[in-house]
């Protein structure tokens, strides 16, 4: 990346600063681009300093909770939720999680960010496990790339678990495509490791990212999630349905445990298990709730 500055009459330190926005911004679409500066620039970023200063206040502030969405079987069985981080800022209100978790995961804060819902995660399980009716549902967690690859994080996992004293095989992390190919050998050497604790490793969006398929074959993963835009184009795009068949013989083939993400009709419920998916998410089946709106009666 580099910046070049035409000239025109503004003061150098302001040419060097949108430059630097410039510059900022090529680096951020992944370098060997050209960025021109525009005002627009200028105000995102200055949304972007804001949000980020809220960030970093509701980390000790407390202000984010988790949301349950169910995970139902073929007979519309709830066998697990995953949780779904909301915040709802004291200064800036309720922010969606694809704006903040970007932002969280550049500047680091997703560290003590994730270390907070993996332990209230291990904390739900352990509510479940004392009712025989909730005792086997499974908990996924998002977990993004800077969080899976920082030291402590198999450390802090094994602690939530130990101290929760809930079952490892409980708990899910869903990775998306991003972690698996930023880092291959630090990578596996976590997922080796959460594995052996006996923790369930997840590969969320599958389909959007690179799908390299070789790492499939090479990653301890036990489910896939197929990504919401294969299931919400696959019933008036042949080519997008003929993908989810492929998908879902793949997962088969390598006794993987499939779940799509995204349904919201019973259509796409009956085209999805006509194709042999077994387990599904969506708007249909409930959408992310706080924990004691969760439905999990059968
Ligand atoms: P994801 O893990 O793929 O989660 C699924 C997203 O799809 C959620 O969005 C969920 O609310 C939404 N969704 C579920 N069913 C439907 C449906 O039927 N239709 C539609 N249109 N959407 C549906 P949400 O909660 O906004 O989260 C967005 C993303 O933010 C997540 O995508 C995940 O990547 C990330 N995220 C959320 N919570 C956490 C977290 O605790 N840690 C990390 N690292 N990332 C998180
Ligand atoms: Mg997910
Ligand atoms: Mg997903």
């Amino acid at each position: 990346a580099g910046a070049t500055w035409l000239g025109d009459d503004k003061p150098l330190d302001q040419a060097l600063r949108e430059a630097d926005l410039a510059l900022r911004r090529a680096k951020r679409a992944g370098r060997d681009c050209i960025r021109v500066f525009e005002p627009s620039m200028q105000a995102e970023h200055d949304e972007r300093a804001r949000l980020l200063a809220a960030l970093r206040r509701a980390v000790p502030a407390q202000e984010f909770r988790l949301h349950y969405q169910p995970q139902v079987d073929r007979h519309g069985r709830v066998v697990g939720a995953e949780a779904l981080l909301r915040w709802n800022s004291s200064e800036v209100g309720s922010v969606e999680p694809a704006r903040f978790i970007p932002l969280a995961e550049e500047s680091g804060l997703i560290v003590p960010i994730g270390r907070a819902v993996i332990r209230d995660a291990c904390g739900v399980l352990a509510w479940w496990a004392q009712d025989p009716a909730t005792a086997h549902l499974s908990l996924s967690v998002n977990v993004s790339p800077h969080q899976f690859q920082h030291p402590g994080f198999v450390d802090e996992v094994r602690l939530a678990l130990q101290t929760a004293g809930v079952s490892p095989s409980l708990l899910k992390l869903e990775v998306t495509e991003n972690v698996v190919i930023s880092d291959m050998p630090g990578v596996q050497a976590h997922m080796q490791a959460l594995r052996a604790l006996g923790v369930r490793l997840s590969l969320d969006d599958f389909g959007v990212g690179y799908s390299s398929l070789s790492y499939l074959k090479h990653l301890p993963l036990s489910q896939l999630k197929i990504d919401q835009v294969f299931v919400r184009n696959m019933l008036t795009d042949p080519r997008e349905a003929a993908l989810v068949r492929t998908v879902i013989a793949l997962a088969r083939d390598l006794a993987l445990e499939l779940v799509a993400e995204g349904v919201e009709t019973a259509e796409q419920r009956e085209m999805l298990s006509d194709l042999g998916c077994g387990l599904y998410q969506g708007y249909l089946f409930g959408r992310p709730v706080p924990l004691e709106s969760l439905c999990v009666a059968q």
